[in-house]
């Protein structure tokens, strides 16, 4: 059997350890620290625009806690891209609120501006204002921020941007991660750079995220003893995780460039192949990570599906993955409102991720393009 090639593991650089042991030496054992605060402020300087940062546990908690500060509450209804990870809808339900999901555009596979308008104005005729607007950036692809915004603010309905894999891209020459009143990053390990587990809350309001602190080591009051007037988490990151972050910063750019070359090595290699398509960038105010290579594999007739493709490539022992399956179709939210023309089932079902790693070697890259190849050039006559 051939080496396992995964969709995206850890790729450490030069320094994470070197934090790590230095938490070490110093007995910053904790879930505060240097670290913490070194990295919240490299995330800060990284994505600039007058950005604060609060380093958490996981990105899920960063989206939760932005929910509760933008005061989401039970009964309350929160509007959400439907084509994503289950971590970005799960935080609704947390607070008692209920999802409303919109469908995705065909251009950046993200929150439908249209659908957008149109989920507002009908919860608007049924009497409930939306409290908060999730869009997320899929597989570091930025959503249509210009549009989405205008929209969010003609409502004055504030922005969560779930840009979990979105750390690196950017819109119109802006970071992703800065467009929304608030904006939630995450180092899970297989994102573009890994904690091992964590995640952030950015916003240019300096007092949410100091409540986002506050919040997340238990809403301890000021005072000698244990004394709280809110319900308070455990949220904050470890000092230890924040070295590994310190380290990953310091690469994240080169290993925005090695996934982006991922993407251009599967697409020259494919272009003989009609079925396979990919998704460009929309137009120069994109730009992606990369963070997965993803395809639509269009076959018709005798042709081989998505589906096919990757059992073919599992039995090489090569890990790919179908796209999001979109939240209105998970049994879970099985009984949430839906606005959308279907956009998203459709890339769901013919969508297939590629390993995409940064520390993928052209070997390993090749064999996955051999498996690719032959798969479909045993089905052509
Ligand atoms: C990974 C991910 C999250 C959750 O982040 P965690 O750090 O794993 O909690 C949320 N949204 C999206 C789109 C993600 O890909």
């Amino acid at each position: 059997m051939n080496p396992k090639i995964w969709l995206s593991s850890p790729h450490m650089g030069n320094n994470e350890f070197n934090y790590v042991k230095e938490a070490f030496d110093t007995n910053w054992i904790a879930p505060l620290g240097p670290h913490v605060d070194g990295f919240e402020k490299t995330l800060e300087n990284f994505l600039g625009q007058n950005t604060y940062v609060a380093a958490l546990s996981s990105g899920t908690a960063a989206l939760h806690l932005a929910l509760i500060i933008l005061g989401v509450q039970a009964g309350d209804e929160v509007i959400c891209q439907s084509m994503t990870f289950s971590a970005s809808a799960n935080p609704i339900a947390y607070q008692g609120a209920t999802p409303i999901f919109v469908d995705s555009e065909e251009q950046s596979w993200n929150m439908s501006p249209d659908f957008l308008e149109e989920a507002i104005n009908d919860r608007l005729k049924k009497g409930k204002k939306p409290k908060a607007i999730i869009i997320v950036h899929l597989y570091g692809m930025p959503a249509n921020m210009t549009r989405i915004m205008e929209i969010a603010n003609k409502h004055d309905i504030p922005v969560v941007e779930d840009a979990a894999e979105a750390l690196g891209s950017s819109y119109k020459k802006q970071p992703l991660g800065t467009f929304g009143a608030m904006s939630i990053l995450s180092f899970n390990g297989n994102k573009i750079i890994t904690t091992s587990g964590g995640g952030a809350l950015v916003s240019t309001n300096e007092d949410w995220i100091k409540k986002a602190r506050f919040l997340a080591t238990q809403a301890r009051d000021a005072a000698p003893h244990y004394q709280h007037s809110h319900i308070g988490y455990n949220y904050r990151m470890s000092n230890i995780c924040a070295g590994i972050g310190r380290g990953q910063m310091e690469v994240l750019l080169e290993r925005v460039k090695q996934r982006r070359y991922n993407f251009e090595y599967y697409k020259n290699a494919f272009a003989s192949i009609p079925e396979i398509k990919f998704m460009e960038e929309p137009s120069s105010d994109y730009y992606s990570n990369r963070w997965l290579s993803t395809i639509l594999v269009n076959g018709s007739g005798k042709s081989i599906d998505r589906e096919q493709l990757r059992l073919s490539l599992e039995k090489d022992n090569i890990e790919s993955r179908p796209l999001w399956k979109p939240m209105h179709l998970q049994p879970v939210f099985a009984d949430a409102s839906f606005y959308g023309d279907g956009t998203s089932e459709r890339l769901f079902e013919s969508g297939l991720c590629l390993p995409s790693g940064s520390n993928l070697s052209k070997e390993d890259l090749d064999r996955v393009v051999d498996q690719v190849v032959s798969t479909f050039s045993t089905v052509q006559i």
